[in-house]
């Protein structure tokens, strides 16, 4: 590529709504273009990094044995209410009617549809396994989309969905892509943790997010430096509670778009939301006479650990109570079969269910962040003694749960995640296949997500300097940059620089060659900005030695560099 012939719009300041580093320098790098709020155009410096993240990424999917297929970005709303999502999501769901009045969905993932895609083939279970992926816009109405790319509305995510026999199939394609995912971060150069999320609880297995280490991360990772464990804080939290899992089967994280269930019952409670209260509120669901009640569960952990109370709430007539000792509890809660313990500062929290009543299962579960809640988290129900859960705060330093050291926590950003979803889309939306006894089986799924767009910010967050922006080599719009000084004086620089850039690309590396005629201060600082990794400038004292001088983009000073040691040199 030559500069003169490609665009580059660089900017001294960044726009003022540019809150975070990877922002600021996208926008002053000329790589995106705000359209709207979470609204991007990416432009050609942009879209050639989003390109290497693909190619990357489509890459090992193929090795992988995934197939690329490519679904629809407008989606009928019929295959949304079939599996109840329509209804479920909220208003992240983006929705449009066509001219006829037909309601569609903009995909912000595609369970459904692919779903409907495999239920219509397959047929048996010689057909099986298999993984169907694809790289594709989605749109999500984010509450706050903020950070340029890194928290946008419309962004590119590749979304791989697995279809096996049973369950030993679907934690073998998981464990296929958790290793693919593994190879993906590794090479595009970035310090990544891959963390148990969700049902973590239930041994760390049912799924993984994978994060890009940043201390500006918008998630908490908790990790033993002495072994495998780490979670994020969501799900070190939930196995603090859950006493490892063992009541926990069937916790799902479910989106609350605007909400969680904390909130609402914070606010049914009148009282404000706030950060240094940690709450976790338990919901029961009862059927009397055939009408579903909501019963509310609230446990207030102020920060300082010294006033805790238990606040009960009532959706149904709103009316609410405020305890402080188990007694009081009772005599309110009587009629319910179990009750939350009293809390005492940094003390265990009892919960005692009674194991034979039916309408203990199937709790809801909020912590206190931001747009879910966790269904199914079954304390009581099937086991054999009543759970003891620890409702601290995860903080550095707890005990690991593998009994190995003790906690660290750090900063991510999510930019993948695998789960197993099991046959929950499958029996909503009746994929089956006939298994070798000729019987109709559901589908055993797995979903496989990574934000495309994403990782350009979180790539930043973890590669800059007061320059600018310093990608790793596998992520970089160009690899190289060529500076000649003086191009249009010298003859000897533009033989050598035509000469360089054939050899170069022959040598298959990505380079630029700045023929702008531009002043070498403007021209550094450009490069800088923009973040290539490999710069040589050519100078026509430097070529009277048979020199170059080469500067990686860390490095402070540059080095003379024999003129044919060059290719050797950047490999
Ligand atoms: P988050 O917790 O950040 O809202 P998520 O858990 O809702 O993300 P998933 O449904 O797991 O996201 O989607 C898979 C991947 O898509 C995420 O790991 C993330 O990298 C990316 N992603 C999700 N939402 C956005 C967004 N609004 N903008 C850019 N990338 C996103
Ligand atoms: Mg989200
Ligand atoms: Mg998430
Ligand atoms: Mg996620």
């Amino acid at each position: 590529m030559r500069a003169s012939r490609f665009f580059i719009s660089t900017l001294k300041e960044a726009p003022s709504d540019a809150e975070i580093v990877s922002h600021q320098l996208m926008m002053r790098a000329g790589m995106i273009k705000r359209l709207g709020s979470g609204i991007y155009t990416y432009m050609p410096t942009g879209l050639r990094v989003i390109r290497k993240v693909e190619a990357i990424i489509r890459e090992e999917m193929n090795k992988s044995g995934a197939l690329e297929l490519l679904m629809p970005v407008v989606q009928p709303a019929e295959l949304w209410q079939e599996t109840g999502r329509w209804d479920k999501m909220g208003p992240e769901l983006m929705r449009v009617k066509d001219r006829h009045g037909r309601e569609f969905a903009i995909q912000p993932t595609s369970e459904e549809v692919v779903t409907d895609v495999v239920r219509g083939e397959i047929k048996s279970y010689r057909q099986l396994p298999l993984n169907f992926y694809h790289i594709q816009t989605k749109f999500r109405d984010e509450r706050r989309p903020r950070f340029g790319l890194m928290r946008g509305r419309e962004f590119t995510m590749k979304d791989a969905y697995s279809f096996d026999r049973d369950v030993e199939g679907m934690q073998k394609s998981y464990q296929v892509m958790f290793d693919a995912y593994v190879r993906i971060f590794n090479r595009f150069g970035l310090k990544f943790r891959a963390v148990a999320a969700d049902n973590g609880a239930i041994g760390g297995t049912g799924s993984h997010e994978f994060h890009v280490i940043a201390s500006t991360g918008e998630d908490a990772l908790v990790y033993c430096p002495n072994s495998d464990y780490a979670a994020n804080m969501e799900a070190a939290e939930a196995m603090a509670i859950g006493e490892r899992g063992a009541a926990t089967q069937d916790m799902k994280k479910v989106p609350t778009p605007g909400k969680t269930k904390c909130e609402s019952v914070v606010e049914l409670l009148g009282l404000p939301l706030s950060q240094s209260v940690k709450t976790i509120a338990l919901t029961v669901e009862k059927e009397v006479d055939g009408k579903v009640t909501k019963q509310y569960f609230m446990l207030l952990l102020r920060g300082d650990h010294e006033l805790n109370e238990v606040k009960v709430g009532k959706v149904e007539g709103l009316s609410n109570h405020r305890f402080s000792t188990e007694a009081e509890i009772q005599e309110v809660y009587g009629t319910v079969p179990g009750y939350l313990g009293p809390v005492a500062p940094k003390q265990p929290v009892t919960i005692v269910a009674d194991r034979t009543a039916a309408n203990m299962a199937d709790f809801v579960c909020g912590a206190n962040e931001a747009d879910f809640h966790l269904t199914g988290v079954n304390w009581g129900r099937d086991l054999p003694e009543p759970i003891v859960a620890d409702l601290r705060n995860v903080v550095e330093g707890d005990a690991s749960p593998d009994g190995q050291g003790v906690l660290a926590i750090e900063r991510g950003i999510e930019v993948g995640h695998v789960f197993q979803l099991g046959t929950a889309y499958s029996k909503a939306m009746n994929a089956t296949f006939l298994d070798e006894n000729g019987k109709p089986a559901p589908l055993q799924m797995g979903c496989y997500g990574i934000g495309v767009t994403r990782i350009l910010g979180a790539a930043i967050e973890q590669n800059f300097d007061d320059k600018g922006i310093v990608w790793p080599d596998a992520l970089a719009p160009f690899q190289l940059v060529l500076c000649p000084m003086g191009m249009d004086r010298s003859e000897m620089v533009k033989e050598q620089v035509e000469k360089l850039y054939a050899e170069l690309l022959a040598a298959g590396i990505d380079v630029i060659v700045d023929d702008r005629g531009l002043r070498p201060g403007a021209m550094f600082a450009d490069w800088e900005l923009i973040g290539v990794p490999h710069r040589v400038v050519i100078g026509e004292r430097g070529l009277k030695e048979g020199n170059l001088e080469y500067q990686g983009r860390r490095e402070s000073e540059a080095t003379a560099v024999p003129v044919a040691d060059l290719a050797g040199f950047i490999k």
